[in-house]
């Protein structure tokens, strides 16, 4: 379907950047793959090209335009070139960590972070998820105690992406015993003491991507680095989690796209019982099926752009855009790696890889089931 929602400054922001992706991600990616993480000096050189903080003001280094289409754009490239691991880091950097950076910070503290946030040498992450606390974000119990001018903070987080490369992590941790309003949000930099980083996690899929453990072992937290108000941090992570989940859902489909290209490509090259394999009514069938799905999808999601850019996205809007795109990720992926038969389930087939990706975008950032508890909620259940 004809789309409209770009203007010419988004697609030639996407074509830079499919440049610059082609040359400086794409042949390294395989080791990358295999070495399970990407080199931190490819968000110095994606932010020499002005690819991360589109967002970040002017005078701190960034492109002064807070406009999400610039990070759709950029998503769907790194899903059309393949490259989903490390374009994950590069979009947790953009999309959900630097809005608490934009958002939540002093002069003082723009000024310290932002210009290496926009320039790729302060790679970012957020840890919430503890080993005990995942859905159930209200019951962390990492612990950040107020002792004259700095917070001791304790506690461990798992599953965090940028995990190995991040250089500051927004830490979620409780600065009283109130469920939601003793939750609050600190930045710990590379290289306090007691902050340690545990395993990079070896994963279903996304091998590119470090998502490791953290530890922090009364680790001296300056209240210079603390985000917004001390017990606002649930409040924050309320008010950022649409923006975060929608960019998963965009992921989700740009990924579906992709699966559904590549295999629109193979069902034709393909043979069996001396005709190719897209000439069989199922394998048309499906395919349209896919095409008419991810259609009705893109409209939804790229309505849901817009009203993150006007700031009306609710919460529940977001939660509808995640759960249903990463099923219908899910969804694709399975009925794309069928059309390939065998071939599909060979790593050398991009399918393989896009499938096991696939697994994890209806897990994180609130699994299917939170989404839906979410979008209940917004209809008074
Ligand atoms: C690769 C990867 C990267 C990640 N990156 C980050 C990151 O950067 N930062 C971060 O903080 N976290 C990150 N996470 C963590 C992720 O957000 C959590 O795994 C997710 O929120 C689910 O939490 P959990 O794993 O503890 O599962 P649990 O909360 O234990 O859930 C287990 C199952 O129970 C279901 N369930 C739980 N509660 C309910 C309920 N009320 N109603 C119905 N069903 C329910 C869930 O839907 C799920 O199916 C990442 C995870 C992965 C796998």
């Amino acid at each position: 379907m004809k789309r409209t929602h770009f203007d010419e400054e988004h697609l030639a922001f996407a074509d830079a950047f499919r440049t610059f992706a082609e040359k400086a991600i794409v042949p390294h990616f395989a080791e990358w793959e295999r070495a399970g993480i990407t080199p931190r000096e490819v968000f110095e050189e994606a932010g020499r090209g002005g690819f991360l903080g589109t967002a970040v003001p002017e005078q701190y280094g960034g492109g002064g335009v807070a406009d999400f289409r610039f990070n759709q754009a950029l998503g769907e490239q790194v899903a059309a070139l393949g490259i989903t691991g490390t374009g994950l880091g590069i979009t947790l950097h953009s999309d959900i960590c630097l809005p608490y950076f934009l958002s939540y910070t002093t002069d003082d503290q723009k000024a310290r972070w932002l210009p290496g946030i926009a320039d790729g040498t302060l790679i970012t992450a957020v840890a919430m998820t503890e080993p005990g606390a995942g859905s159930d974000l209200a019951g962390i119990r990492s612990t950040a105690r107020k002792n004259g001018g700095e917070y001791l903070l304790n506690g461990s987080k798992t599953f965090i992406t940028n995990g190995i490369n991040a250089d500051l992590v927004i830490v979620a941790a409780r600065t009283s015993d109130d469920r939601h309003r003793g939750i609050s949000l600190l930045v710990v930099e590379r290289g306090m003491p007691g902050f340690e980083r545990g395993r990079n996690l070896d994963k279903l899929g996304l091998h590119s991507q470090d998502t490791a453990e953290l530890s922090f072992s009364e680790v001296r937290v300056p209240v210079a680095n603390i985000l917004g108000e001390e017990g606002a941090g649930f409040q924050m992570l309320t008010a950022k989690l649409p923006q975060e989940r929608l960019s998963i859902a965009l992921a989700g489909l740009a990924e579906a796209r992709a699966a559904f290209d590549e295999t629109l490509r193979y069902v034709g090259d393909r043979k069996a019982f001396g005709t190719s394999i897209g000439s069989f009514q199922n394998t048309k069938f499906v395919l349209a099926e896919i095409a008419t799905e991810l259609d009705v999808a893109q409209a939804f999601l790229d309505k849901c752009v817009d009203l993150l850019n006007s700031g009306e996205l609710t919460a529940a809007d977001a939660a509808k855009a995640k759960w249903w795109c990463t099923e219908l990720q899910g969804r694709v992926m399975d009925r794309c790696l069928q059309l390939h038969g065998g071939y599909g389930y060979m790593t050398e087939y991009p399918i393989a890889r896009r499938y096991a990706d696939a697994r994890v975008t209806r897990i994180y950032g609130g699994t299917t089931e939170i989404m839906k508890t979410v979008v209940a909620k917004s209809i008074g259940l």
